[in-house]
């Protein structure tokens, strides 16, 4: 059995007619940047997510990028990120001269919390970017409270999780990246909705900041030739927006067929003493970009080479915490968080992916279980 991280090959095969297509008709019309592809996309996004605006650009780093340049932050703002995610979220902060504030996070949602966020704030901080890891919310409705009390803003990096819900306190759900003011997300091609290549998006409800992050995206450039603000040249090719059309059909069918697998999974391992499941939070439907276990008793290295003795492949998201990077060193006093210290140590990813087998699922299940017994 030939098990995979991801499949994107399998998938492409199911949805093959309507891609090519999609391809097709850009290279026909010559349309390649910000072609009719690119605004049916932008239309078609706005519309599963419920929200005022999207803008599409290049990739999920340069929507950080462009979400921070339209919030007008000054040098020495401070910006809090969770030192538990990908070095995106923190590279651009310092990309733009301002100050990652790196905090910990909880140990159930591997996700920043409002206390978290209450605890690190000083009269400096601007900025707060919660990471909706692993394919589920962070408790965002909490942090917004927060936003409104001390007037800070909130940029959602949805890279993992577009698809997946928030849930409020009263019932009332919304798409996850249009609860904060802002929100990024990433179409690189193992994400949950992958292009076959490069993409990002922004989304806000707030028209004003919509047209700024537009304009940021596009040189500054209100009018053609007039620029009114430094900005940058990050686009969505047109190839691949028509492959995310297409793929944007499918993205609910996709999630639901990740939340199968892990599903399965959790039924294997919910009796391993050894094994913490992912918690799901009231707060949040969870699309499982990343099915990931805690190792609780010290073995996680040893079962990840295990594992892919057994030909099952594994990844640890993520090893180090950010603040041990050297490329982060001149820019955080912080060098040890408890929790975030402990699951670098402990987590490991599972391969998930919308096209994987009863069969498969159960032998990865089977090959940890016998490893622990
Ligand atoms: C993938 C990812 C990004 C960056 O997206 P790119 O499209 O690769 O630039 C940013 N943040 C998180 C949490 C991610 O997982």
């Amino acid at each position: 059995m030939k098990i995979q991280m991801v499949d994107v090959k399998s998938q492409y095969q199911k949805i093959k007619m309507e891609v090519d297509q999609g391809i097709q008709e850009v290279i026909d019309s010559a349309a390649f940047i910000n072609g009719p592809a690119v605004k049916k996309f932008k239309e078609s996004l706005e519309q599963y997510l419920n929200a005022e605006v999207v803008i599409p650009c290049a990739n999920g780093t340069d929507a950080l990028q462009i979400a921070m340049m339209a919030l007008d932050l000054k040098p020495g703002d401070e910006v809090i990120v969770p030192a538990f995610t990908y070095v995106a979220t923190a590279e651009v902060i310092a990309l733009l001269g301002l100050t990652p504030v790196m905090v910990d996070v909880d140990p159930d949602s591997f996700n920043i919390t409002p206390e978290i966020v209450l605890a690190a704030l000083t009269p400096k901080t601007k900025c707060v970017v919660p990471v909706n890891l692993y394919g589920q919310n962070a408790e965002l409705e909490g942090i917004m409270n927060l936003a409104d009390q001390h007037e800070f803003y909130v940029i959602e990096d949805n890279a993992q999780a577009i698809g997946s819900d928030y849930i409020f306190k009263d019932g009332t759900r919304m798409k996850s990246g249009t609860i904060a003011h802002i929100g990024s997300t990433s179409f690189y091609p193992s994400k949950n909705l992958g292009a076959y290549g490069d993409g990002g998006a922004l989304y806000t409800n707030d028209l004003a900041l919509g047209e700024k992050m537009r304009r940021v995206a596009n040189h500054g450039q209100g009018k053609k030739y007039v620029h009114d603000i430094i900005g940058c040249n990050s686009r969505l090719d047109s190839i691949q927006a028509a492959i995310l059309d297409v793929k944007l059909k499918h993205l609910d069918d996709y999630c639901s067929a990740r939340q199968e697998v892990a599903d399965r999974y959790d039924l294997a391992f919910i009796n391993v003493d050894q094994l913490q499941i992912p918690k799901r939070m009231s707060y949040s439907t969870h699309v499982f970009h990343q099915y990931t276990l805690r190792v609780k008793d010290g073995r996680r290295d040893e079962l990840k080479s295990y594992l892919s003795e057994k030909g099952i492949p594994s990844m640890i998201y993520y090893p180090i915490p950010l603040y041990k990077q050297e490329a982060f060193r001149s820019y955080t006093e912080v060098d040890f968080l408890p929790v975030t210290e402990q699951l670098c140590k402990e987590v490991i990813s599972l391969p998930i992916h919308t096209e994987m087998s009863v069969e498969e699922v159960r032998y990865v299940s089977e090959t940890i279980t016998a490893f622990f017994n």
